[in-house]
């Protein structure tokens, strides 16, 4: 039988972090992935990073070969694409990355200071002893047994895991809606002629026609190839590849001559985190804790956020040697705090955006109701701060759609309860209940005015 103090389902970015940190710690940790150990971090994704996670973990930036190109900000579009949004600070500067290289790196790291990888190791089910999770049931081709052994799981097994559905927590969604998540598809092309776009953007145009409840996406990777993709709401995931053609290879390739070097499809949670994220002897972290900016469908900083969270989580239960739910609740304190309270806050945003008719997107940035900087607060904290002076000038540009400003001052406030909401998120599990209550209250009032 196999014991360690963690076991981690799933080598990508939470994964990877819990087990580097994990390992650094001195604590030990088996980190397994169902996929050859040469292809973990191989994933269909837009493949941007912020910066400012490395800085926030203290770990390296990527280096040259695990990045493509340097980022510094984003272009916004709004539906008639006549004009853009530059938003241009250090929360949006980062990189593309090589998914792949980017992955490797991870994964090395983790096992460099100690953390022992299985890989094409398939967890099965989770093993259930007195109430608590004690291990996980494997199938693997690189180890024997059919069983491992720890205090703590680390569920980072990513948007499709099955470990939700078996166990029982109050306010663990077992399975997300269908309205709460983007089908996202992307294919990365090298253009025989170099890329027109400015390198050091990405683009980013909204448009709830040709890509409704998600975004298009167009990434520059080098001079000659981009990462160009969309999401969109479940409901019209049967139009996936039609509207990709018409509304984003046509538009944006034409008739240049071009390769695919890959394509593909993948799912995105774009709605708030799990209400808790822990049980007795089980953690939930990255894809798997729906903890993905809501607004950016972005969830690599925030799953590397939530992997080291969970160690400190586990150093804290290990020193009173409690794994249970109350023992692991400092990683719900320590996510909902941050993660939580952005993302729910962008989740209200989201809510309305996806109701906005397209009009309402060319008026607000158009007539820039909101300015770059402004934008990248709002994506960066969750938060809509709208100095007196701002709010003057909002309302001479806004005058001729009243609505779209009533509808913003509605939101600001709403994000504002929401946020302060998860700031005091229950010190212990047996207040959940109450604040859930709470919580739904706020989405309830948003999703009636926005229906
Ligand atoms: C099309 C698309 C574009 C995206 N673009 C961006 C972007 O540009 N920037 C950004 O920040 N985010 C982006 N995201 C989101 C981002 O990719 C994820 O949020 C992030 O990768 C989540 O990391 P994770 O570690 O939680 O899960 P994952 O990266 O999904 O890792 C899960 C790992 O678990 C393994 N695994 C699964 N089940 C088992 C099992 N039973 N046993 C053993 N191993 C298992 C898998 O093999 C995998 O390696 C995008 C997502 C999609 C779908």
């Amino acid at each position: 039988m196999k014991n360690f103090d963690l076991i981690i389902i799933g080598a990508g970015a939470a994964g990877c972090i819990a087990a580097y940190f994990g390992a650094k710690k001195g604590f030990k940790v088996c980190l397994i992935d169902g996929k050859p150990r040469n292809k973990i971090g191989d994933k269909i994704c837009g493949d941007g990073i912020g910066g400012q996670i490395f800085d926030f973990l203290k770990i390296p930036h990527p280096k040259k070969g695990e990045y493509l190109n340097v980022i510094d900000g984003a272009k916004l579009y709004p539906p008639d694409t006549r004009n853009s949004i530059t938003i241009k600070d250090r929360s949006q500067a980062g990189y593309i990355i090589d998914r792949l290289a980017f992955g490797q790196r991870l994964v090395e790291d983790a096992v460099k200071v100690g953390a022992i990888l299985y890989d094409q190791t398939h967890a099965l089910s989770l093993i259930h002893s007195k109430g608590q999770i004690s291990g996980v049931s494997i199938k693997s081709k690189t180890v024997d047994g059919d069983k491992l052994h720890a205090n703590l799981v680390i569920d980072a097994s990513g948007f499709h895991t099955q470990f939700r559905k078996q166990v029982d927590i109050p306010f663990l969604t077992k399975k997300i809606a269908s309205t709460d998540y983007i089908v996202c598809y992307r294919e990365i092309l090298r253009l025989k002629n170099p890329i027109v776009v400015d390198q050091r953007y990405i683009s980013i145009y909204m448009d709830n026609i040709r890509a409704p409840g998600g975004y298009i996406w167009n990434f520059p990777r080098n001079e000659y190839e981009v990462n160009l993709g969309f999401g969109i709401t479940d409901k019209f995931k049967h139009h996936l590849l039609d509207y990709y053609k018409k509304y984003l290879y046509e538009p944006f390739i034409g008739n240049e001559p071009c390769t695919k070097i890959t394509g593909g499809s993948g799912l995105v949670s774009v709605c708030k985190p799990l209400f808790t994220g822990v049980g007795n002897g089980i953690l939930f972290a990255g894809d798997a804790a729906m903890q993905v900016n809501p607004i950016t469908g972005g969830g690599l900083i925030s799953s590397m956020q939530a992997g080291y969270y969970a160690v400190k989580a586990f150093e804290k239960a290990n020193e009173v040697e409690i794994y249970d739910a109350l023992g692991l609740w400092e990683y719900n304190l320590l996510c909902q705090k941050s993660i939580g309270a952005e993302f729910a806050a962008l989740d209200l945003l989201r809510l309305a955006f996806q109701k906005w008719p397209n009009d309402f997107l060319n008026f607000t940035l158009e007539n820039k109701l909101f300015t770059g900087d402004e934008i990248s607060d709002i994506t960066g904290t969750g938060e809509i701060s709208l100095p007196f002076s701002s709010i003057i000038g909002k309302l001479i540009r806004g005058i001729s759609k009243p609505r779209i400003l009533l509808d913003l001052y509605y939101l600001r406030n709403q994000m504002q309860v929401i946020k302060s909401l998860y700031m005091r998120y229950p010190t212990i599990p047996a207040y959940l209940a109450q604040w859930v209550r709470q919580v739904e209250t706020v989405y309830d009032n948003v999703r009636n005015r926005f229906k």
